[in-house]
């Protein structure tokens, strides 16, 4: 019986951690001895709990990015009046913004507008413009059609393409009504145009992969699910899923490979480098750019530091929507190591962010070097020369 007790307790506590282990959160081994007691007080709700951070390390704020910085995924006003653009240049200096590429899918029509307001404003040279493409009701030779848009707004003097928003692939409709593949062979001339220009195109594809998956109390991003009706892509007859979209894209660059390809938002791959690291290795001709994806960058500072050191020719910086008091988070997660701080917004992430501390070649790669690199005409004023 002494011997048997030992054995019969551990069966005991094995079956009893099986049996409520569907119950216990993620990480927790065994029922804790107060399980089952509630609160005294009333719960607070999810937007409500913030409790004071009492860890006491070193800080590094940084209000002004080391180098100058392109901003590869910039959403000015839409209407892009001299005063927009005046407006935006008064924040770049204080920042260490150097040139901001208007990634707004400008339609041809208004590119001239655009480009004359730039230059008739205070930060001439300061912002360049990417053309969009007008993907809807595509059907037999709208490629070409497309394609010698394209060909004739890179001669008004647009710089790339961008940005392919997220409708393509997710809404966008053909003239048949069916829904637009993102490798739709139609459009194969537009891509090959693009590859002959030498262009980047800049695409954003899905949306982060939760957004696809059930709202349940286990979604990394049930807040903001629940916050915006229109990112929920859970319903399989109106949207296809987030492994299909990827699928498309990764058929479309394979197709494509002397097209620049510039994935936005790190292709949704952030919180799995790994996978980003497989396309990159497989397909030289495709970049990551980091709008809006911070918060994953800053809760893997180990992984995402040797991802960047490995990767440094390969990841562009963006920031998506224009607030200047949210870029020193980025500077900071990118040149420091500071540990456990916070984010901006609450929604995205629940988490805390760590620095990367990313040596000064890198810095300079990510932060400029690779737009000019993969961008020609880019203006070059500013930006040191390696
Ligand atoms: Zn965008």
């Amino acid at each position: 019986m002494k011997r048997l007790l030992p054995i019969l307790l551990t069966l005991g506590v094995v079956s009893l951690g099986m049996v409520a282990a569907q119950q216990l959160p993620p990480g927790q081994i065994m029922p804790r001895p107060a399980e089952g007691r509630q609160p005294e007080f009333p719960q607070p709700g999810i937007r409500e709990y913030h409790p004071r951070s009492t860890l006491v390390v070193p800080e590094h704020k940084v209000p002004k990015a080391k180098f100058p910085v392109i901003d590869f995924h910039h959403h000015p006003p839409r209407s892009m009046t001299v005063q927009d653009v005046n407006e935006v240049g008064d924040a770049m200096a204080p920042l260490n913004l150097g040139l901001m590429i208007n990634a707004n899918a400008t339609s041809s029509d208004r590119l001239k507008p655009a480009m004359d307001a730039i230059a008739a404003s205070r930060y001439k040279g300061k912002m360049v413009m990417f053309t969009g493409l007008d993907l809807r009701n595509v059907g037999p030779g709208s490629g070409q059609k497309i394609a010698a848009q394209l060909e004739a707004d890179i001669k008004a003097g647009a710089l790339g393409v961008g940005e392919l928003m997220k409708s393509f692939g997710l809404t966008i409709k053909k003239a048949d009504g069916t829904r637009l593949h993102i490798d739709d062979p139609e459009l194969d001339p537009v891509w090959e145009t693009a590859a002959r220009l030498k262009i980047p195109v800049f695409m954003h594809t899905a949306d982060p992969a939760e957004f696809f998956q059930p709202l349940d109390y286990n979604n990394e991003r049930w807040l903001e699910l629940a916050i915006y009706p229109d990112r929920r892509y859970q319903d399989r007859s109106r949207f296809p899923s987030f492994e299909e979209l990827m699928a498309e894209r990764d058929r479309l660059i394979a197709r494509h490979p002397n097209t620049i390809w510039v994935l936005a938002h790190m292709g949704w791959h952030a919180n799995d480098l790994a996978r980003l690291g497989k396309i990159f290795d497989a397909h030289p001709n495709v970049y990551g750019e980091l709008g809006a994806v911070l918060y994953d960058i800053g809760r893997q500072p180990h992984t995402a530091h040797d991802f960047f050191v490995k990767y440094q020719d390969r990841i562009i910086f963006g920031k998506d929507s224009f607030q200047p008091d949210e870029y020193p988070y980025y500077w900071r997660v990118f040149e420091t190591n500071d540990e456990y701080f916070d984010y901006y917004r609450d929604y995205h992430a629940f988490w805390k962010l760590y620095g990367i501390g990313l040596p000064d070649t890198v810095l300079k790669k990510i932060y400029y070097a690779n737009a000019l690199r993969i961008t020609p005409n880019l203006p070059r004023a500013g930006f040191p020369a390696n």
